[in-house]
């Protein structure tokens, strides 16, 4: 899908499995178990149900001996699930050892997360950071040169604050903070270049949990290299608030065509379900007109005019409907993603917003006759009455899905890993 006032940063393209990321395919959704690795069955259900929910590509924890000798289980047995997605390891402070150490785990991994600020200090950290990219090299992996804000090289930020102390007009210590993270992902790039790996098997993130701050950090990190950039508020929070911050952040940065691959850090509730935060990347991008991964609801807030809850209930029906069916429409048609539904609660905006999506509908306000009038593809079809109205129109919803969709034909699959799970 393309928009008017989107133009895409140019990169290079680094491939990560099957799933290509930068070079102007569409921004590509990930995501990061919270299960102890070593728990292997844990681990590989929670990525099958990101999988399902959409996730392209998964990250996990990959911390100790006994992590690292679980990963190639939990591949074979996503396999054995039918699940392909891409297996990304995160590495801090030993990843040089569990690489070397463990070819299964090494062989396993689509790709490494090496942190430039865990790798180790001066000469050893060179010699381990070096370990890691031999590694990539022998397997022919791509790494994302992965920056945090915090556990950002402290002697880099020491030395960038020298120099700049010394400046006539010095900068602020923020700025400098950011420069830090900036040339820590640049300066890593560069040497895992040196040491051979290929310019096109590097992406690069600079993380960190200020909004403001994210945005002037990448802006200026993506002026600075042709490298896809990997996208994410760090340590977002929970809830609303994590979901809004990131939301803010990556939407301004997503606008000026800048990022490739994003992932939201969502703090889950306890027992929360670890799939929302590849729902809400998904939503964000669907909302900007980015990707289509679901039917969109377009629903208005309700008001004084909607005095009964058939109006909500309704809207969450159609929605929860929408994304249980998406699976199965998958498989059988195309471009029903592409699909929007209005549920309007009274005649004041309910026809207009109704005939602007695929099928709406306009239920009856405090005191307007108890008609509901149906529109599809901007003309209304019928005028639904009665305590069945919730059905009536989800039938609807399926006939315009069989009969606008085209079918698909024996070996035409649809794109792969971008299923919505029901929510
Ligand atoms: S469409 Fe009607 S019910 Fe919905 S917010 Fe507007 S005035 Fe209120």
């Amino acid at each position: 899908m393309s928009h008017p006032s989107f133009l895409r940063r140019i990169t290079q393209q680094v491939l990560v499995g099957d799933i290509a990321i930068g070079g102007g395919v569409p921004i590509v959704v990930q995501s990061m178990t919270n299960t102890d690795t070593v728990d292997a069955e844990g681990t590989a259900r929670q990525i099958f149900e990101l999988a399902q929910a959409g996730s392209e590509l998964v990250r996990i924890t990959v911390n100790t001996s006994e992590a690292a000798v679980q990963v190639p289980r939990i591949r074979k047995m996503l396999d054995n699930m039918g699940c392909d997605v891409p297996l990304i390891g995160d590495f801090h402070y030993n990843g040089h050892r569990l690489l070397t150490d463990f070819p299964e785990c090494a062989e396993a991994l689509a790709k490494y997360r090496i942190n430039p600020g865990n790798v180790g200090k001066n000469r050893k950290g060179e010699d381990q950071f070096a370990m890691m990219i031999s590694v990539a090299k022998k397997y022919n992996k791509p790494v994302r040169i992965g920056v945090n804000w915090g556990s950002l090289d402290q002697d880099l930020v020491v030395r960038l604050m020298d120099e700049n102390a010394r400046l006539p007009v010095p900068k602020d210590a923020a700025e400098v903070t950011r420069e830090a993270l900036i040339v820590s992902a640049l300066d890593s790039a560069k040497r895992a270049e040196e040491i051979g790996l290929a310019h096109d098997r590097i992406i690069l993130s600079c993380k960190v949990s200020d909004v403001q701050d994210l945005i002037a950090v990448y802006r200026e990190l993506a002026t600075r290299s042709d490298y896809p950039l990997h996208l994410g508020l760090t340590e977002a929070g929970m809830g609303s608030k994590g979901i809004v911050a990131s939301t803010a952040a990556l939407s301004i940065l997503l606008q000026q065509g800048i990022g490739d691959t994003i992932r939201i850090s969502l703090t889950p509730e306890p027992g929360g379900d670890r799939t929302q935060e590849v729902v809400v990347a998904q939503e964000i991008l669907q909302t900007m007109g980015l990707r289509s991964f679901a039917p969109m609801v377009t629903a208005c807030p309700g008001c004084g005019r909607t005095t009964s809850t058939v109006f909500q209930e309704l809207a969450q029906s159609i929605q929860t409907y929408l994304r249980t069916q998406m699976p199965l429409w998958r498989e059988q048609y195309t471009g029903v993603e592409e699909m929007t539904v209005a549920v309007m609660g009274c005649i004041v905006n309910g026809p207009g917003e109704s005939k602007l999506a695929n099928i709406g509908i306009s239920l009856p306000g405090t005191g307007e006759s108890p008609a509901a009038p149906v529109y599809v593809d901007g003309e209304k079809t019928v005028t639904l009455r009665g305590d069945n109205i919730a059905a009536e129109f989800t039938r609807i919803v399926d006939d315009y899905v069989t009969l606008k969709y085209a079918r698909r034909v024996a070996g035409d699959k649809p794109a792969k890993r971008i299923e919505i799970k029901a929510i």
